[in-house]
């Protein structure tokens, strides 16, 4: 009889898998913490502990459904610290004929499972993670050898395919897309969602973290407060988004205020990156509540819902098969500067970067636009390199997982794809976020001064930026205008904006 062991990565938590369904004595199944996973970058704290303790969580159901499961914790005596070691070892004391594993998301993983195939004898099988609307390489097949690749076209094919917000063959409501209906700052007045939140105890995994040695960033001061670890809770939290928050997730979505760190977005990634969820389940939800709800919930509100994950995500997956190994050494600016010190402990007086590094080092959170538009538009106007930006991007969002990680941050946020991802780079003055923030109030810096000691820093950071990189840029047609205005610019104004820029970029550590 065929001895089969299946090894369930700590984002591929979905009890529902087909492996499942029945318990089978000879299957047995194994999951485990090592050092190579909680070291190949700094993560933040809350991250780890988050993973730590769905993926005990996950073990836990399991057993409970009556499946056979090994759990090596990473303080175990008999963890070699590597997935290679650990299952080299299994495999030499006891007999496996069959080694199974979902499809990692990861190109690291998916090269170092390759690898320790070669080293046994033991058969490998590699079966579907049932998660994704898309396969790893339907985008490339779908854009072949077309130059110019952009989510919404892909996006539309899959609405069409999935049959999600369609009448007819065509888009409900005529479009199929309502991003400039959402795109509205938030009022002073506007009575903002009560937080919902679970409580974890993760003394015992900080505590073992610590023993161990594991470095980490960010802060955790014993308990988790709002992560769902498992998907009885991942399933409250979509229910609490599809009651109380879509019904203003669009118009909201790029809307930035101090008091309220994540307003109306889901915080759904972590369940859906961890598997606990499935995005065809979760919009599918949000669909149905969008249905019985139709005059509390509009149109804009549920397709910027499903664009995200089913446009989005789906993409940015496609173009992360499509494009590594070779996508993680992009640096089309030649970009060179590190990260100043303060991205670590969130001291500036900066106070738009200030709200948003602090929120992110206590929670492991920052919405869609805290990311792109404050710390990534600061990092790109900046010049920073892209392998300090994914560093930092990876290690400090409890969601961050290299297949969607660095999509978002050297493609979409840092331009260093050249255009593949994004069509222009994401970069902007203080007038951005003085628009769709109220950060600019009492911060130290002054939104509406470009040069001078209390000019806001992006204000020159982004003339210098284009200046600096004019001839890469310049073609762009969606930037023509910003070169048209540079170009009018009376020369000592000019002169007066890259001075300044060039003391910030010199003076960062002062910011
Ligand atoms: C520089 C940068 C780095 C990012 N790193 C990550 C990351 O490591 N992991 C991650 O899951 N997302 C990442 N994103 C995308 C996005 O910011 C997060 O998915 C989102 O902020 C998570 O919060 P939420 O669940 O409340 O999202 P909501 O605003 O409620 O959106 C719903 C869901 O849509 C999906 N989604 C939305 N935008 C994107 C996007 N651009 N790409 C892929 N999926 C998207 C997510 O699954 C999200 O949970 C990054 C974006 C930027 C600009
Ligand atoms: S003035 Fe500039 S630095 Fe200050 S919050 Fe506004 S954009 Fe940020």
């Amino acid at each position: 009889m065929t001895r089969t062991i299946r090894l369930i990565l700590g984002d591929q938590l979905n009890p529902d898998h087909l492996w499942f369904e029945t318990a089978d004595d000879q299957v047995l199944y194994l999951m485990m913490e090592t050092r190579e996973e909680a070291q190949y970058t700094t993560h933040h704290i809350l991250k780890m502990a988050g993973f730590f303790l769905a993926m005990r969580d996950f073990a836990h159901v399991i057993r409970a459904k009556g499946h056979q499961l090994v759990y090596i914790k990473l303080d175990d005596p008999e963890n070699s610290q590597s997935m290679e070691a650990n299952l080299l070892r299994i495999f030499s004391t006891e007999h496996f004929s069959l080694f199974e594993y979902q499809e990692p998301d990861e190109y690291r993983l998916d090269e170092l499972i390759n690898s320790i195939a070669l080293k046994t004898s033991v058969k490998f099988r590699m079966v579907s993670s049932q998660h994704f609307l898309t396969e790893r390489q339907e985008l490339s097949t779908f854009f072949g050898s077309r130059k110019s690749w952009r989510m919404e076209t892909f996006y539309r094919t899959i609405r069409q395919k999935s049959n999600l917000l369609m009448e007819n063959d065509l888009p409900l409501g005529g479009q199929w897309n309502y991003d400039s209906e959402n795109r509205e700052s938030v009022p002073a007045q506007l009575e903002l969602p009560e937080s919902f939140d679970f409580s974890h105890d993760a003394s015992e995994v900080v505590g073992m973290l610590d023993r161990m040695g594991v470095k980490t960033m960010g802060n955790l001061p014993g308990h988790i407060s709002w992560l769902p670890i498992n998907r009885e809770e991942s399933l409250k939290m979509l229910k609490h988004f599809c009651k109380q928050l879509l019904p203003f997730f669009g118009r909201y979505e790029d809307a930035m205020v101090a008091r309220h760190a994540t307003l109306f977005h889901s915080r759904l990634s972590f369940s859906l990156n961890t598997k606990m969820l499935r995005p065809l389940e979760v919009v599918q939800a949000a669909i149905a509540e969008f249905e019985a709800r139709p005059a509390e919930i509009s149109l804009p509100q549920i397709e910027g819902f499903v664009r995200q994950i089913i446009g989005w995500r789906e993409y940015m997956r496609g173009v992360y098969w499509a494009r590594m190994p070779e996508f993680s050494q992009l640096n089309f600016f030649n970009h060179q500067a590190p990260l100043p010190s303060w991205f670590w402990t969130g001291e500036t007086k900066m106070k738009c970067m200030r709200t948003c590094i602090q929120q992110s080092l206590d929670t492991g959170y920052a919405h869609h636009i805290q990311r792109l538009m404050v710390t990534g538009n600061f990092a790109l106007l900046f010049g920073a390199h892209p392998d300090e930006v994914d560093q930092w991007y990876l290690g400090i969002y409890v969601d961050a997982v290299e297949w969607v990680q660095i999509t978002n941050t050297r493609g979409m946020s840092q331009y260093a794809d050249g255009g593949f991802t994004a069509s222009k780079p994401y970069v902007s003055s203080a007038r951005y976020i003085h628009k769709m923030s109220d950060y600019c109030t009492g911060c130290h810096y002054n939104q509406a001064l470009k040069t001078g000691a209390r000019s806001c820093p992006f204000n020159s950071l982004y003339w210098d930026f284009h200046h600096r990189h004019q001839s890469l840029l310049q073609k762009n047609p969606r930037i023509g205008m910003t070169y048209r205005t540079w170009e009018k610019m009376k020369p000592d104004d000019k002169s007066s904006l890259l001075e300044r820029a060039n003391w910030i970029r010199s003076h960062s550590e002062e910011l």
